[in-house]
């Protein structure tokens, strides 16, 4: 599957989506899993490493690399090239399809614009299991304050992906979209802002705003937004390029440390519906793992919330939830929908870029 002495095959014999290697590095799909640091090939970090399969395979089936990277990376130093093609093909990365090539493109493409952005001290996730819960709590405040962070601009052709239309404010919850499909772009920037929600091993909350276009298409502005912590994220609503873009949505993760007790899953809160109703923004995404969640407003919701009554009216519902035997993930998505129709907000679980309607009312 290698073609180690020719620097042209980029493109293998099973078709271009699969592993290469030569004196210019490995790849998968073109895209590098070496970097060069001078002239010595290092791999890169464990935790884009991981980022990029998982956008590049289908969940659960991301092989797990960083040792083998390392000799490949030592391989090539001495210019030993058949031992690096050798290596390079023990890892078995099967050949992607189009839309893991796609999916990995799009997610190298975000890490590229992410330089300087907190990462984990040690370049790995988080990931504990068990532990005492955490909360998400205070208000994300909105302020004039410009940030410094990346501008993310490119956008996707594909079918189906959401535009500025697809969040014009509908009658009620039950007139909203039925799913939303965002582009492989703007999940990748979900997907980075997850992975770089535990800078240091300890939590801190990532996030970005989403624009429009005059055209209608979605991008991602002000990472980092004027402020973050272990639970709060307060979004930047000034735009880059006023007479061009419009603050459409928001952004943020919900990371718990191991510390915490390394929950994902964990939804969407009153504090993020108090958030989202006294913002411009129609709508909020937040990230948790593999899992997403989405608020949207409809007519019916209401213009002003006490955003301090509504934080607490959503941890009542989600302890209430717990207090039944439901877990913290189970209790944060049931307390979601209670928000949700007590608010007049169309609420969406999603996976992958892929959001589903669930509050039907
Ligand atoms: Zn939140």
């Amino acid at each position: 599957m290698n073609q180690p002495d020719s620097r042209v095959h980029r493109i293998n014999r099973l078709g271009g989506l699969g592993v290469d290697c030569d004196a210019a590095g490995l790849r998968l799909a073109g895209v590098a899993l070496l970097h060069k640091r001078g002239h010595a090939f290092v791999p890169r970090p464990a935790d884009e490493i991981e980022l990029l399969l998982k956008a590049a395979y289908p969940a659960d089936k991301a092989p797990f690399l960083s040792l083998s990277l390392a000799s490949i990376a030592d391989a090539l130093n001495a210019g030993n090239l058949a031992k690096a093609a050798m290596t390079a093909m023990f890892l078995k990365l099967s050949e992607l399809d189009a839309d893991g090539a796609a999916r990995i493109a799009r997610v190298d493409d975000v890490l590229a614009k992410y330089d300087g952005q907190p990462r984990a001290q040690d370049g790995r996730f988080a990931d504990g299991k068990m532990g005492a819960a955490a909360h998400h709590d205070r208000p994300p405040a909105q302020s004039a304050k410009p940030s410094s962070g990346p501008h993310q601009t490119s956008q996707q052709t594909l079918t189906h992906v959401a535009t500025a239309a697809d969040f014009a404010t509908r009658k009620t919850p039950a007139d909203a979209p039925g799913a939303i499909q965002f582009s492989p772009t703007l999940q990748g920037q979900f997907d980075v802002s997850w992975s770089r929600s535990f800078p240091g091993g300890r939590s801190k909350e990532q996030g970005g705003t989403i624009v429009t276009d005059r055209q209608g298409n979605l991008s991602v502005q002000n990472i980092g937004g004027v402020a973050a912590d272990r639970k709060t994220f307060t979004p930047d609503y000034t735009m880059k390029d006023p007479a061009k873009f419009t603050p459409i949505g928001v952004f943020h993760t919900h990371p718990y440390d191991r510390s915490e007790g390394g929950y994902t899953g964990i939804a969407i809160d009153g504090g993020d519906a108090g958030g989202l109703i006294d913002s411009p923004a129609k709508f909020c995404v937040v990230q948790s793992g593999e899992k997403q969640f989405m608020f949207m407003n409809t007519s019916v919701t209401p213009q002003r919330v006490n955003w301090d009554a509504l934080h607490m009216e959503g941890q009542r519902d989600s302890d209430a939830f717990g207090a039944k035997g439901n877990n913290f993930a189970d209790s944060s998505a049931k307390a979601a929908i209670e928000i949700a129709a007590k608010y007049g907000l169309a609420y969406y679980e999603g996976h992958h870029d892929h959001f589903t309607r669930v509050y039907q009312k």
